[in-house]
């Protein structure tokens, strides 16, 4: 057995059976890079579903949590840390919010927003205890828990997990007139969206969607809520997809870039007036804003800008989907995307499917995923060079036409 076999069976045995990763074991990362086990080298165009954004173990990043590391790691909110403050003032004015909430997970961080959303109802719009609604798009993808899963239409997702929460409205995504209806409920306090469906395929609305929507919000006195937590920090080109049709929403949820990568940081954000219906002892976390995370998030949003990740990845992407368009092969039905999260729909020949392209791929030296089967997410890390970018390219081009 080889040394990637062993540590798979190690898995297999010992480990819950809760994803199907691809057949490789990683041991190292550098930049848009990652080395196996046995020392093969992959470009990385996954990036760990867009939270490695700044590259892996970018040495500004990292240095940030070694330094804390090793003064303090974690106070509880119970008291104050001397990081915490620091950090919220930075990520609010980063962000043009007046409050955040710092949480762990994207899962974690939407279920804030959900209880967020329901308190402001009570509070503030003044629906009855016990009946506010959530708009919600069908085929969303916003985490693992059970209010979470009790928003999915993806019977994978939800199927065995019930009785599931109630609340919640579903309509379809890109679909203005089902919104404009849904509106039309009174105890509706919130539509909550993904700028662009990440887990869905990388589905990307009409332009003019975002806008609408949060226009048609604003006349019902509903909070506009993006879940960013795949789409935002620079990952589609601008510092948040919502940026691209310049909505500012009513509550921003962020993750996975949020640190870089290097620990799990989620936050939520929002003025005052929503903001403050939580309360003292009404919602927290042990580790939610705990100074390593505080240092973590600092470094790699200032790197983003340092480095000017948002115009590299809108340059770099119009590379990408222009070369990927160019390949002549009848297995890419369809390229979309915007900046550097983009999806190739595949079209199954003589029984290859997508798994057989990733695995290509990665005999190749390139690691994507598939996602719902017949689309393939393509997300370097943003630091990625052009040069990098066209060689990753060419791997992709000779992994589809090897069919
Ligand atoms: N929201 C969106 C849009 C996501 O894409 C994800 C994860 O892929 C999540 C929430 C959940 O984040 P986490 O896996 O950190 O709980």
């Amino acid at each position: 057995m080889t040394k990637s076999e062993q540590i798979m069976e190690l898995e297999h045995h010992y480990g819950a059976h809760n994803y199907h990763p691809l057949p490789v074991v990683l041991a190292k990362g550098e930049g848009a890079f990652v080395w196996d086990v046995e020392g093969k080298r992959y470009f990385d165009f996954l990036s760990a579903y867009s939270a490695v954004n700044q590259g892996h173990c970018h040495p500004k990043i990292v240095n940030a949590l070694i330094e804390q590391a090793k003064t303090m790691t974690l106070t509880s909110r119970a008291f104050f840390n001397d990081c915490l403050g620091p950090y919220e003032k930075f990520v609010t004015e980063y962000f043009g919010f007046d409050k955040v909430l710092p949480m762990n997970t994207g899962a974690e961080a939407d279920e804030t927003a959900l209880k967020l959303i329901r308190k402001w109802a009570y509070m503030k719009k003044g629906v009855a205890e016990n009946q506010a609604k959530i708009i919600v798009c069908n085929d969303n993808f916003h985490g693992r828990t059970i209010s979470i899963i009790s928003m999915s239409t993806d019977p994978d997702a939800y199927t065995g997990f019930g009785p599931y929460t109630p609340g919640f409205i579903k309509i379809p995504y890109n679909d203005i007139p089902a919104l404009e209806k849904a509106l039309e409920d009174p105890t509706v306090a919130g539509f909550l969206v993904e700028p662009i469906q990440g887990e869905a395929g990388v589905y990307v609305p009409d332009a003019g969607y975002l806008k609408k929507a949060f226009d048609l919000c604003k006349a019902k006195n509903v909070l506009f809520v993006a879940d960013e937590v795949q789409t935002g920090i620079a990952r589609t080109g601008k510092l948040l997809a919502c940026d691209h049709e310049g909505v500012h929403p009513d509550i921003l949820i962020l993750g996975k870039a949020l640190s870089g990568g290097v620990i799990p940081v989620s936050a939520v954000l929002a003025n005052d007036e929503i903001m403050l219906c939580i309360k003292p002892g009404e919602h927290g976390s042990t580790f939610g804003g705990n100074p390593l995370a505080a240092k973590v998030a600092m470094a790699a949003l200032q790197v983003v800008t340092d480095e000017k990740l948002a115009e590299k990845a809108e340059y770099l992407g119009n590379i990408f989907r222009e070369e990927i368009r160019k390949i002549d092969s009848e297995m890419i039905e369809l390229v979309r995307g915007k900046g550097l999260l983009n999806a190739i729909i595949i079209k199954p020949k003589n029984g290859k499917e997508a798994w057989d392209v990733c695995l290509k791929m990665a005999e190749n030296g390139l690691l994507a995923k598939p996602t719902h089967g017949h689309i393939i997410r393509f997300a370097p890390p943003l630091i990625i060079t052009e040069a990098q970018l066209r060689e990753a390219v060419e791997i992709i081009k000779k992994s589809i036409l090897a069919f």
